[in-house]
């Protein structure tokens, strides 16, 4: 008898939080990380929806509620989503969960079957391609490109696409690109799945950093073309925008009443609901008008940030950074470093059934972290399949300048290091 299911071994992770175990080696051995690991913003939720939490509290507001969320929470998201999208939605079209998550692996297990296939930015957010593996559907990654400012075209869509295929995963703006979809780009995924799919299809489209734009730049969702709201799960949530990371609050508009209750029917059967002074803070959120501010303000602090932290590491030899246009990351391309510090020739050496679990990007962002105390992700915390080759990192820029300048010093000196990384990957810790 063997004690786990086998589905067991096909679940991912995030290594966004995974990489907390080896932050703790490294400050018990004495040395302080600079985190630029996290995918949340560094600023707190704002006075008004704490103080909304408190008093629902207090009224004794800590019973269970409709597993949807409550109507008054649904009711805001409608406004919302329809206010910025352009279409009236029905609050029953509206489902809660504690974080925009869920609403990932409720996608799987709703629309797709053992065999089905499913289309997923990578990299991405790895939690898309850990579900599409969990319930034994195909991964079929589509590669976002450094050369095409990690977007890709039509014809990298169509090629893709087969009688198989159940959902299309987006995400813009991305994590971890930094990445922003134009509306050229939006039409032509449009016409791509108008042309080659049929009702049954559908676009998951992971909206959760929309007022995270940089440069002026608006929120585009697909739902606002022709004949995609009716195939379109619309997902974001609080976790982002109203740095509300721990609350957990998400949600997703489904593209019809129907579907929407087959997710309430997984609330019901998972957590039975999100805890009802959270969902009362959450409409506060939308509501109390002081909140567009502190958006505009948090977003304009991370613009900033991004305009050092790109330049800096432009600067570096052997890295080159594009310039995001949304979201909280930057993603490097270290193939230089890599190259220079002799660990393609390292990753070589290693036995093949290791190489599996790792990649060049993994070692430096192993190095980095063991040796100078910085902490970011490699390429394949954001999809395995298909990863070989491509040499990139994920920092976060959630923290303050001086923080920022002090990691990308740390990486500077990790990259002129080869004497430095041979030590290391003799004496690497077994993981
Ligand atoms: N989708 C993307 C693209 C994300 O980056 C994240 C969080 O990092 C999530 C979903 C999950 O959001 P939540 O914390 O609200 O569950």
């Amino acid at each position: 008898m063997v004690l786990f299911a086998k589905r067991v071994e096909l679940l991912g992770t995030e290594n966004a939080f995974k990489v907390g175990e080896d932050i703790r080696r490294v400050e018990a051995s004495g040395q302080d990380v600079i985190r630029l690991n996290l995918g949340e913003p560094d600023f707190n939720s704002a006075e008004n929806i704490n103080l909304k939490a408190k008093q629902q509290i207090d009224k004794g507001n800590s019973h269970y509620t409709d597993p949807a969320g409550i109507l008054a929470l649904r009711e805001a998201i409608a406004e919302q989503v329809g206010r910025t999208r352009g279409f009236s939605v029905n609050p029953d079209q509206v489902v809660v969960f504690p974080g925009a998550k869920p609403s990932i692996s409720y996608t799987m297990l709703t629309y797709v079957n053992p065999g089905d296939e499913v289309i997923y930015p990578s990299p991405g957010f790895p939690i898309y391609e850990s579900w599409v593996t969990y319930v034994g559907a195909k991964p079929v990654p589509l590669h976002l490109e450094e050369s095409k400012g990690f977007a890709f075209t039509a014809e990298d869509l169509d090629k893709l696409l087969t009688t198989r295929t159940r959902v299309l995963i987006i995400n813009s703006p991305s994590n971890p690109t930094g990445g922003v979809l134009s509306q050229k780009d939006l039409e032509e995924i449009a016409e791509v799945v108008r042309a080659r799919t049929d009702e049954t299809f559908r676009i998951y489209s992971d909206e959760i950093y929309e007022q995270i734009l940089f440069d002026g730049n608006v929120h585009r969702s697909i739902t606002l073309l022709p004949g995609m709201r009716e195939r379109t799960i619309l997902v974001s949530g609080h976790s982002k925008t109203y740095a509300m990371t721990g609350w957990r609050l998400g949600y997703a508009v489904l593209p019809t009443v129907e579907e929407a209750n087959s997710f309430k029917q997984l609330n019901i059967n998972i957590f039975s609901c999100v805890p009802p002074f959270i969902q009362e803070a959450g409409v506060e959120a939308f509501k109390n008008p002081a909140n567009p501010a502190i958006i505009a303000e948090m977003t304009q602090q991370f613009q900033l940030r991004r305009d050092m932290v790109v330049d800096a590491l432009n600067a570096i030899e052997g890295i080159t950074c594009a310039k995001p246009g949304g979201a909280f990351y930057v993603f490097p391309n270290i193939a230089g470093v890599c190259e220079k510090l002799g660990i393609l020739n390292a990753y070589e050496s290693i036995p093949a059934d290791k190489q599996k679990r790792s990649s060049p990007s993994t070692l430096f962002q192993l190095f980095a972290l063991y040796r100078q105390g910085v902490a970011t992700l490699d390429r394949r915390s954001f999809g395995v399949v298909g990863s070989e080759g491509r040499h990139f990192l994920r920092l976060s820029i959630a923290a303050d300048m001086d923080t920022l300048k002090e990691g990308i010093n740390r990486l500077q000196r990790a990259s002129r290091d080869p004497e430095g990384f041979a030590h290391f990957f003799s004496h690497m810790p077994e993981r």
